[in-house]
């Protein structure tokens, strides 16, 4: 049930046993969780049931329709992130040249990997963007392009990095036998 809290009289969070504040992946898992517990749970949302800016306006660098906002986040965002790169590359260059043979060309590998699938996020992002200033309107494709960017990244990153990463493990385990 959906109750709007800015109208109800909110009698019906008293028959409720817990309330959690946000409906994120954090907030729904633990509603979940605990419902099946048998507690009866609310789920306190911020914003409206249909879109206002207001509710809208957390991250300009996503919902902004302007470009040069776009760019600015982009700008302000790439700070840091490429200092986040930098030292992840440095230091997985440093763990390497402790290693020797099959380990440490494996951690060349996946330091490569690293560098090049992350950089498919900034520049993801970049696709409607680019694609706004050549054709003078937002299109679908651009869209589609970015969540198709951001969905190879997700996989070669995390997924594909994670099995390098235990493959890297076990490798030294074995040498270390
Ligand atoms: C641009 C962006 C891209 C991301 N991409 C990925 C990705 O590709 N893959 C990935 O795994 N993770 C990604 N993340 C990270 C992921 O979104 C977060 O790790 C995850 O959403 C955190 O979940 P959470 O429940 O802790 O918080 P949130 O999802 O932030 O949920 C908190 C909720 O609480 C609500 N809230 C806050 N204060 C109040 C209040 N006072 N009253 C009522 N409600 C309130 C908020 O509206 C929000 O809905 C991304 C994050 C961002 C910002």
């Amino acid at each position: 049930m959906f109750i709007d809290l800015a109208t109800s009289t909110r009698k019906e969070l008293d028959a409720c046993d817990v309330a959690i504040v946000g409906a994120g992946a954090a907030g729904i898992t633990l509603a979940l969780e605990l419902e099946k517990s048998g507690l009866s749970v609310a789920i306190l949302e911020g914003g409206q049931g249909a879109w206002t800016e207001l509710s809208q306006n957390r991250y300009q660098g996503e919902v902004s329709t302007s470009d040069s906002t776009k760019w600015t986040f982009w700008v302000l965002a790439m700070i840091p992130f490429a200092y986040i790169l930098f030292v992840l590359a440095g230091e997985l260059k440093a763990s390497g040249s402790r290693e020797t043979g099959a380990v440490a060309s494996s951690i060349k590998n996946a330091t490569r990997i690293l560098l090049v699938t992350w950089l498919v996020y900034p520049i993801g992002y970049l696709f409607p963007v680019i694609f706004n200033s050549f054709a003078g309107d937002l299109h679908e494709g651009a869209e589609t392009a970015r969540q198709l960017a951001y969905t190879v990244a997700d996989i070669t990153a995390k997924a594909l990095y994670g099995l390098m990463i235990l493959n890297i493990a076990k490798a030294r385990s074995g040498d270390e036998r």
